[in-house]
């Protein structure tokens, strides 16, 4: 057979580039089970897609060793003394049967814990069924990879503006001045900001006469492209971000522009608030001088078009929600917020919480609905700390979690103090991971159930084209078809919903697909505001499922319906030619709606319709920010960092991005190495409060001094797993050393960036 072409969006990051897949097909010999034996040829940049023409980064074309990995798991495994077999389908939903029943029957639903992984958030079987699932084990006792990520942007943001998702981005292509804290593009692209090609983006600023500042305890690959670098002390931005603040007021140029003058409350309080975080009383505790913090604040004032953007460096820190919270108030106070070549509202084109219900209100944003049970740690997003997890299951009484359900995460080595949720997951009665690796935290389950490959399945960035850079669609469709009696992974997780209700092994996964369309249907036309507010459910049903649509199921169909009533969608007829499914499959290369438009305030969903600069619980944290000026000056602290070729921990089995130079290294400075007296590539034993690695010395100019860093997502060393080359680069796991304890108070986010640690030369 010919070689044929398959495009598809890259689901590895937020990125979504466009992918060109080279497949060739040939007959299998008679009587083996596929009738086709199908090889990737070649995976590269797809020149016409709409917003990424063409880039990709290494990992990109690494879908096909991902595809064609011996260790991916093809068979769900069950736990046998003590050793992981290969079984068929039935016998490994009986044996999920069996255990969750037992648990659920013993101990009740709350005693279910569910652990989310970071790849669920660019999948779209895991962005439709998740939810389903959730609601159908029907346990409070909820985790997340968010919590160890970007939940204080959204926690902030939820108060400002009114939802989880109202993040405002920078307009990167039209901007003349960025600030940017705590972000390395160039590492991994941009985050909560959704764009392909950031490197280029950046580059683009700067030759049409723009600045990059860029703020770091690393000289990271995107702080050496910059302008300027500046080496804050870990841990300090939200201090760094009151003092400019305060300066743009102290100078008298605090203005939210004219187009925002009738939106928003606060602005006094705010001023009130922060006039203690002057520049000069921040300046030794954040490592920058007071002079330059003002100048900086002024140049955000004066420049035509300038944003502040943040990211992971000031979420994973102890006042990540209050930092968060910041750059969207010094974008405001400057002019920048809601303006072309600001900071912007994306404009997502499946219906979104900031598309649907009533435009410029709502009801805004909530965290605490919820307190854990062990230590009365109140719930954001509808999530536990992932830190507090451990806890939860091995401290006894009442709710204690007694079986988990982890579906595409590696918590062992993604959450503070793995050591202890090492030990947490080895005392468990039940475990089931929906993994395609038999990994650190699977190797803990009863029964792993293994995703089919990315390229089985389709995909659209549900949830990270709600941060995107334009108003664009990319559908994909399946590059493979499914082997027979193979799930797709949204069949899994459907069917787990299903027997977590009780339904039994033989439930039918369709089933629970046709209740879960119903029901979002029911709610979108009951919905005032929406498009379809009124019709008949049976009508938008058969719209959607009906042969003239492809007779769409699961995740499709869902999709199908959000694209129809988002900004875009046909509205099922009212907008005769709207963006549709089935339009966006008659473009491949994706559809682009268009650049960041001004939003507000028909993007605000607060109660009061106005942007909230000022929410009461953001300035009950100022106290414990001001106490934070007394810093140990000495005191030595690790951050994280992240590396091109590694994406988290979960793609350390693909020997082209692992290969070369070890990557998993202390980045130390030479004067704290000579104090050492540690050399270039020599052990340092590190320890912090809850564990201890050694890891090898990489000596470089390019960190502050007092500070060290290690890369998040390695230790690949430990028994009872199933990835040869990662095992062969293990690494360490920094997740040792980080400390449960250290959340921030605001959003339940872990504090990964800013570990107090001491170091010693170590013997080999
Ligand atoms: S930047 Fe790399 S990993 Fe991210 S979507 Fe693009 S090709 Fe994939």
């Amino acid at each position: 057979m010919a070689d044929r072409i398959a495009l598809r969006t890259c689901p590895l990051c937020e990125a979504g580039c466009g992918l060109e897949i080279t497949v060739r097909e040939s007959a299998r010999e008679a009587g083996t089970r596929d009738s086709v034996e199908h090889t990737v040829v070649r995976i590269r940049g797809d020149m016409n897609d709409v917003f990424s023409k063409g880039y990709l980064c290494p990992k990109g074309s690494t879908l096909k060793q991902l595809h064609e990995d011996p260790d991916r798991l093809r068979q769900p495994m069950v736990k046998r003394n003590g050793t992981h077999v290969a079984v068929t389908w039935d016998e490994a939903w009986a044996e999920v049967d069996r255990g969750l029943g037992a648990v659920i029957a013993t101990h009740g639903r709350e005693s279910i814990g569910t652990y989310l992984g970071n790849p669920g958030a660019h999948n779209l079987s895991a962005m439709t069924f998740n939810r389903v699932l959730l609601t159908a084990i029907g346990s409070r006792q909820r985790f997340s990879a968010s919590s160890v990520d970007q939940v204080p942007k959204q926690v902030s943001a939820g108060f400002m503006f009114g939802t989880a998702v109202s993040v405002p981005v920078p307009d990167l292509d039209r901007t003349d001045l960025l600030l940017m804290l705590g972000a390395n593009p160039y590492a991994s692209n941009g985050s909560l900001a959704t764009a392909p090609d950031w490197p280029g983006r950046l580059e683009a600023i700067r030759e049409r006469g723009g600045r990059i500042i860029v703020v770091d305890p690393r000289l990271s690959r995107t702080a050496e492209s910059a302008d300027e670098w500046l080496a804050i002390r870990p841990g300090t931005d939200a201090l760094l971000l009151a003092a400019m603040v305060n300066a743009v007021f102290a100078a008298g140029r605090a203005s939210v522009g004219d187009h925002l003058v009738e939106h928003v409350n606060g602005l006094r309080e705010v001023e009130g608030a922060l006039g203690a975080f002057t520049p000069e009383a921040v300046e030794a505790a954040v490592g920058i001088d007071a002079a330059t913090i003002r100048r900086i604040a002024l140049e955000l004032c004066d420049a035509n078009r300038a944003a502040v953007y943040g990211r992971i460096g000031t979420c994973t820190v102890s006042f990540g929600t209050t930092a968060s919270w910041l750059v969207d108030v010094l974008n405001t106070v400057t002019g920048n917020l809601d303006v072309v070549g600001g900071a912007m509202f994306p404009l997502p084109v499946a219906a979104s919480p900031t598309t649907r219900g009533k435009p410029g209100i709502g009801k805004g944003f909530k965290t605490g609905r919820g307190k854990t049970r062990v230590r009365g740690f109140p719930e954001a997003l509808g999530e536990y700390p992932a830190a507090l997890m451990a806890e939860e299951i091995t401290t006894p009484g009442t709710g204690q979690i007694r079986a988990m359900v982890v579906v595409g995460g590696n918590p062992v080595l993604s959450t503070p103090n793995s050591g202890q949720l090492d030990d947490a997951l080895a005392s468990l009665d039940f475990m089931v991971s929906v993994d395609i690796y038999l990994n650190e935290t699977s190797r803990h389950a009863h029964v792993i159930l293994p995703a089919p490959s990315h390229l089985y399945r389709s995909h659209y960035d549900l949830a990270l084209l709600n941060f995107g850079l334009r108003s664009v669609a990319n559908y994909s469709a399946p590059v493979f078809e499914l082997p027979p009696g193979v799930p797709d992974e949204w069949e899994i997780l459907a069917k787990l919903a299903a027997i977590a209700q009780g339904l039994g092994a033989d439930a039918d996964p369709a089933t629970v697909d046709e209740v879960t369309i119903r029901s979002l249907i029911e709610s979108t036309v009951r919905d005032e505001s929406c498009v379809i507010a009124g019709r008949n459910p049976d009508d938008i049903y058969e719209s959607l499922s009906g042969p003239a649509n492809g007779s769409l199921r699961g995740p499709d169909r869902i999709l199908d319906l959000f694209l129809r009533i988002g900004p875009f969608g046909d509205g099922f007829g009212t907008t005769p030619g709207g963006v549709t499914l089935a339009e966006l499959k008659r473009h491949p290369h994706g559809m682009d709606f268009g650049a960041l438009i001004p939003r507000v305030p028909e993007v605000l969903r607060t109660p009061s319709g106005k942007i909230e600069l000022a929410p009461p619980v953001l300035l009950s944290d100022l106290p414990r920010l001001e106490a934070s000026l007394n810093q140990d000056p000495n005191a030595v602290l690790l951050v994280g960092r992240r590396h091109l070729r590694s994406n988290n921990s979960w793609m350390h089995n693909i020997r082209v991005l692992v290969k070369g130079k070890a990557r998993c290294t202390l980045q130390i400075h030479p004067d704290d190495a000579a104090r050492l007296g540690v050399k270039d590539g020599s052990p340092v034993r590190i320890t912090s409060r809850v564990g201890m690695v050694v890891a090898p010395a990489e000596i470089t100019e390019g960190i502050r001094p007092r500070v060290v860093s290690l890369p998040h997502g390695w230790g690949h060393d430990v028994p009872g797993t199933r990835q040869g080359i990662a095992h062969e680069f293990a690494g360490v796991n920094s997740n040792v050393l980080t400390d449960h304890e250290a959340i921030d108070p605001l959003s339940g986010n872990a504090v990964l960036n800013g570990i107090p640690v001491t170091l010693a030369a170590a013997t080999v």
